[in-house]
């Protein structure tokens, strides 16, 4: 296997999913089933009761 595709499959972990609000891919929240990057993540963890540690 000399040569590569240019897209990168993954099966795990960065870019192995959207964002399915925005369809961003990096950092995914799978937590919850949410699959919300970290944006929409806080956006959506405050709908959803999610306190914010600071
Ligand atoms: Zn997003």
């Amino acid at each position: 296997m000399s040569e590569q595709s240019n897209r990168k499959i993954y099966k795990y972990g960065r870019g192995s999913r959207p964002c399915r609000r925005c369809g961003s891919y990096g950092s995914i929240i799978r937590s919850y089933g949410l699959n919300l990057c970290r944006q929409c993540f806080r956006e959506v963890a405050v709908k959803l009761g999610f306190k914010k540690y600071s």
